[in-house]
């Protein structure tokens, strides 16, 4: 049985934990700390920055700033020094604190792309470092193994000399995080939520199955679904 006990790796943002908690976390951070500077009260601030992150996350301070007249190229690149380096304030999905305790005995990994300080400052945050064997940054390998890299996949492969098809993905961004690893062999399961829930790309992009949350990850799914791929 333990032989044949399927690894788990999680991906990290808005499969763990919703990852707009952790932008507001940042900016409400930032926020507090260049209030004085920009000349604006920080409340207002940190509600200019909400609704700028509500609009998209690209080139988030330099909107910013241009709403409010400050033209300040340093003090942007403080700001997004600033937003990664800040000790963020986020918690577990209450289904993904669940679903780690129930497979508490599994061999569990994480595989997440993003800014190593900022994934980093998640992982500890979030207590993850207790609950899985290790957690793969995927840009501390170099960018190009960044999902849909098999890269850390194949790490992961190796360490724990087992076969793909005994390695479950469990990710959110149809985008990226199966294209690479499915036609390898690697199991692969969706989690509907966070901000990736409603994208829909072509069948090459999709995971073998779909949850709603983690709360539908248990062992007999697992179970079954492994059955179903045999
Ligand atoms: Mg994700």
């Amino acid at each position: 049985m333990t032989q044949s006990q399927p690894i788990l790796v999680f991906d990290l943002d808005d499969t763990l934990f919703n990852e707009l908690d952790y932008a507001r976390s940042g900016l409400q951070t930032v926020a507090g700390k260049i209030a004085d500077e920009v000349g604006v009260k920080e409340n207002e601030l940190t509600e200019i920055f909400f609704n700028a992150l509500a609009e998209s996350r690209s080139n988030i301070f330099n909107r910013v700033f241009d709403e409010i007249g400050v033209d300040n190229n340093a003090l942007i690149k403080k700001c997004i020094a600033m937003y990664r380096t800040h000790k963020p304030s986020i918690e577990l999905y209450p289904e993904a604190s669940k679903c780690l305790q129930r497979f508490a005995s599994w061999r569990k990994f994480i595989v997440t792309d993003g800014n190593s300080t900022a994934q980093n400052s998640k992982i500890v945050a979030l207590n993850l470092r207790d609950n899985v064997e290790h957690a793969y940054i995927t840009y501390r390998y170099g960018h190009k193994y960044t999902k849909p890299s098999p890269h850390c996949f194949n790490l992961i492969a190796k360490r724990t000399k087992q076969q793909p098809q005994n390695i479950i993905y469990i990710g959110d961004n149809p985008t990226k995080d199966f294209v690479g690893i499915r036609p390898l062999g690697f199991g692969t399961i969706r989690v509907l939520t966070g901000q990736h829930k409603d994208i829909n790309l072509t069948p090459k992009h999709a995971a073998d199955v779909s949850i709603p949350d983690l709360s539908h990850l248990t062992a007999d799914f697992i179970a079954e679904y492994q059955k179903n791929r045999a």
